[in-house]
């Protein structure tokens, strides 16, 4: 039977940490395994899936969803995806497709942006996993649960790809305050 999981949380969640765990635990040969993850995230190292925490996995960058589907082989057993919130709306019935070609699929994402509002495609992927995986991190200033990615620069686009420079978690209440400070 196949399967799809869903990690997700808020920035510095461990989320890609996670996925590589999984990766390195799936108990699958290279050849059955696809990793990829989209080209906007350009961070890290090219042809690598890095965590936060310095572990890494191979994997390919790639533009839009469709081309995952180029990758499968008779091999391909698991797909690992990461960054899966920038893949939009299609990625879905790409990963549905997947799943219907006997091919287990689990995915890593940021479900809300720093508005809190949901990320692209999570909420569908959230309600299509059979497994969801909630991270949390600790907030950046009272170290209490964090659940809220908060952005510490004024710009108003739902896509800034940033780290610790432009980024922190937050618990709600001190989430909450800060946005009240961009307003005042
Ligand atoms: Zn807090």
């Amino acid at each position: 039977m196949t399967s799809f999981t869903l990690i997700y949380g808020c920035m510095f969640s461990g989320k890609t940490t996670k996925l590589i765990e999984l990766y390195q635990h799936c108990g699958f040969e290279q050849e059955e395994i696809i990793v990829v993850k989209p080209v906007i995230d350009n961070r890290f190292v090219a042809d690598k899936v890095n965590s936060h925490s310095g572990l890494n996995m191979p994997g390919m960058r790639i533009k839009n969803p469709e081309q995952i589907e180029s990758y499968i082989t008779e091999s391909t057993k698991i797909i690992f995806i990461d960054e899966v919130q920038f893949f939009g709306s299609r990625v879905g019935t790409i990963i549905q497709n997947i799943l219907m070609q006997d091919i287990a699929v689990v995915a890593s994402g940021l479900d809300r942006d720093y508005l809190h509002k949901d990320f692209g495609p999570m909420p569908d992927l959230k309600r299509m996993a059979d497994k969801n995986i909630a991270l949390t991190a600790r907030c950046h200033l009272c170290n209490e649960k964090g659940t809220h990615t908060f952005r510490t620069i004024k710009n108003d686009s739902q896509i800034l790809v940033g780290h610790d420079n432009m980024y922190q978690a937050r618990c709600e209440k001190h989430w909450d305050e800060g946005m009240k400070a961009f307003t005042n």
